[in-house]
């Protein structure tokens, strides 16, 4: 439809990991008015989900924050102020409370949300002016188990594969990962490489999700069990012989131990534990190992997991075994969540120092040091606490500020009743947002009006290493500012940071990430991570470059370890030996249900943004619970009643939804809508990687 449309400008989804090209039509009063797919555009080819599609909305929802607020106290009315007001007293309450406290005593939380340049300058800004160790981003709730599990397979992070591995696969076997609703983009991918060949298609999720329906096989996993699968596949692949013995001899470590551990995971005991019969365990373990290429992908079903990172590592021992990493159609590809995870995880310095840089390496803290003219004794010599284990801390009053950048966890984290508790506890509260009434400002005494996407000049990085550019198609609205320009801002409220250098625009920020980029990794290899080939204008001019592009390369690098070297030392991947344990919540006489969380299609997160815009919010408006009809016969429970969910941390009131997609014993809730599924979410942790296992939790049902 013709929207009076009179310009279009380049941008890249602000939405999920796909990493989809979109122009931004502008009318004649230069307002934003739609979007559309980027014909051209290598990921997407002109393709755009509803969210996408309507994704100009988010540009003038209601609830932009549009001044700068601030209060003495949580309980008191806001009051409109100018930028150097609201810095000048963020700058001097993080001082005061470092100054009576310790550095440690602020805490900032970050997203995956910002633009990478943007990640880049608040990681200086923390790690090379603020000083405080305790900062992590809101990854932590959904990719920290694919990090921490890359890093323990392969020594660095960094998704091996692409899209492209669609075209070349003989085998796709996926976990807890809901194509179709999550990403739904990629699924066209995987439905066109279909259409020029097919090849198997294996779904492990406990729920008959819209991916498990279109599979070939479906495997109905007990949920908390995917480890135990995992192992069974590797022993039946090295009993009956199908493993590639000549990959594993000359690109791994760790094969005796790893052999004797999955040895005891036969597939009749798997049987018991997974739910999953043993000839079907057999037969996949054959149809995978017997492809030409096979390749794994996951996404929440594996990371939000007690054992997450350990779920990551065994899918990376079921591609090294059978020498699925680095060649076309044999990957190991983690299907990340937000628009740009991966850009925290490159870039921030969340988990350590910029480029996959890591604090506990004396080398990286001298590179960096040196590199922004700050002492590296400055830095702290091991990574600080996680986000799960920020808020605990501010619980116990070691931490008293708490900066929040583009991040809801008053919706996100597991039993918000405590997380509630929690952010009152605080001495001093900021939230930076685009969106004022984001819920976690209830408890902030200073708010940042941020810009929004595509008000921003900079880039994302995709699930496949994929840079592209974000390119400003609108002003700020109001007296919003990036995200980019506040950090900077800040920084010069430090002494510190009036010495650094601080660059003002996105293109310059990200030369000097370009310059930081080179060097030399552990293996002796040049840095995995470098981006000196790249500049906005090539970015642009390709529409999304993927890493490494070296200075000197035409074009990025599809696919990780296709030369079978890996990131350790001495080259080679580690096999290792992950045994399972029964560390869950689980249902019992009291709470009988399995607790799951996921999302549709039309919602994004926390609905900061999809719960304001036009067909999102009309075709999905409310939370609901799928359960089971023979399970609701027994309780009384009709379709379409409301009923109360229950846990042993609190309770949701939910429209129930009777539908066979959950097994008898589960509920399924979306996770994007406030006040429901996370006040009744346990989220215990993740030994490695600390994030919260959403899914596995025990609840009841109420009727009211
Ligand atoms: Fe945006 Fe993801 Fe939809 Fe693509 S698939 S349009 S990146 S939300």
């Amino acid at each position: 439809r013709d929207k009076g449309v009179v310009q279009w400008k380049y941008a890249t989804c602000g939405y999920c990991s796909t990493g989809c090209a979109m122009e931004v039509g502008l009318d004649a009063d230069g307002k934003a008015v739609t979007t559309r797919g980027v014909a051209d555009a290598p990921v997407n080819r002109g393709k755009l989900c509803i969210k996408g599609i309507t994704e100009a909305g988010i540009l003038n929802a209601s609830g932009r924050g549009t001044e700068p607020l601030l209060r003495a106290h949580s309980y008191d009315p806001w009051q409109s102020v100018d930028w150097n007001t609201a810095l000048d007293r963020t700058a001097a309450q993080f001082q005061r409370i470092q100054d009576k406290y310790g550095r440690d005593a602020v805490a900032v939380v970050s997203t995956g949300q910002i633009l990478t340049e943007e990640f880049y300058t608040l990681g200086k800004l923390v790690r090379g002016v603020i000083g405080t160790n305790n900062y992590d981003g809101n990854t932590t709730l959904c990719m920290a188990s694919a990090v921490s599990g890359y890093k323990r397979s392969f020594g660095s992070d960094g998704p091996p594969g692409c899209y492209d591995d669609f075209s070349h696969t003989d085998c796709l076997l996926a976990f807890g990962s809901n194509l179709p609703e999550q990403h739904p983009v990629i699924y066209w991918r995987l439905k066109e490489a279909l259409e020029q060949r097919r090849f198997p298609i294996i779904v492990v999720d406990p729920r008959v999700t819209m991916f498990a329906q279109f599979a070939d096989i479906h495997l109905p996993i007990t949920p908390g069990t995917d480890l135990v699968l995992l192992n069974s596949l590797c022993h039946v692949i090295l009993e009956e012989g199908l493993a590639d013995e000549d990959y594993i001899a000359a690109h791994t470590n760790g094969r005796e131990d790893f052999a004797a551990l999955v040895a005891e995971y036969d597939p009749g005991m798997a049987a018991t534990i997974t739910g999953i019969d043993e000839d079907t365990i057999r037969h996949v373990a054959r149809l995978y190992a017997g492809a030409g290429a096979a390749m794994s992908i996951w996404t929440m079903g594996i990371n939000q997991s007690t054992h997450g990172s350990d779920g990551v590592c065994a899918i990376n021992n079921l591609n090294l075994i059978t020498g699925n990493i680095g060649k076309p159609g044999g990957t190991s590809l983690s299907i990340t969540g937000q628009c740009n995870a991966m850009g925290t995880r490159e870039w921030s310095s969340c988990s350590g120092l910029p480029g996959y840089r890591a604090l506990e390496n004396p080398a990286h803290r001298e590179q960096v040091g040196s590199f922004w003219g700050v002492d590296p004794a400055f830095f702290p010599e091991q990574r600080g606490r996680f986000m799960t284990d920020i808020f605990p801390a501010i619980e116990s009053g070691q931490i008293k500020a708490l900066w929040l950048v583009a991040t809801n966890p008053m919706t996100s984290m597991p039993n918000t009743g405590r997380i509630r508790k929690t952010l009152e506890k605080l001495e001093f509260c900021v939230v930076q947002d685009a969106y004022a009434d984001v819920e976690a400002t209830q408890y902030a005494h200073v708010y940042f009006p941020a810009s929004v996407w595509a008000e921003k000049d900079g880039c994302f990085t995709n699930t496949e290493r994929r840079v592209n550019r974000v390119t400003p198609v609108s002003a700020p609205l109001g007296n919003s500012r990036p995200d980019l320009w506040i950090f900077n801002q800040l920084a010069k409220r430090w002494e510190q940071g009036r010495r650094m250098r601080f660059p003002e625009s996105a293109s310059e920020v990200f030369e000097e990430m370009k310059a930081l980029s080179v060097g030399t990794g552990a293996n002796g290899q040049p840095r995995m991570l470098d981006i000196s080939g790249m500049s906005h204008d090539k970015i642009l001019a390709q529409r999304g470059i993927q890493w490494p592009m070296r200075d000197g390369d035409e074009t990025g690098t599809p696919r990780l370890y296709a030369d079978g070297v890996f990131q350790f030392a001495d080259g080679k991947a580690k096999l290792l030996a992950l045994p399972w344990a029964d560390n869950n919540e689980k249902p019992d006489s009291d709470f009988p249900f399995w607790l799951n969380s996921g999302r549709v299609v039309e919602h994004f997160h926390t609905r900061t943004r999809t719960g304001k815009v036009g067909n999102c919010n009309k075709f999905s408006p409310t939370a609901y619970m799928e359960m089971n009809p023979d399970a609701a016969r027994e309780l009384g429970v009709e379709n379409m009643q409301y009923v109360r969910l229950v846990s042993r941390r609190g309770d949701a009131i939910v429209l129930a939804q009777l539908t066979q997609r959950v097994p008898r014993n589960m509920i399924f809730v979306p996770f994007h809508f406030h006040d429901c599924v996370n006040r009744v979410s346990l989220g215990l942790l993740d030994p490695h990687s600390r994030q919260p296992a959403f899914k596995q939790a025990a609840v009841r049902i109420e009727r009211v």
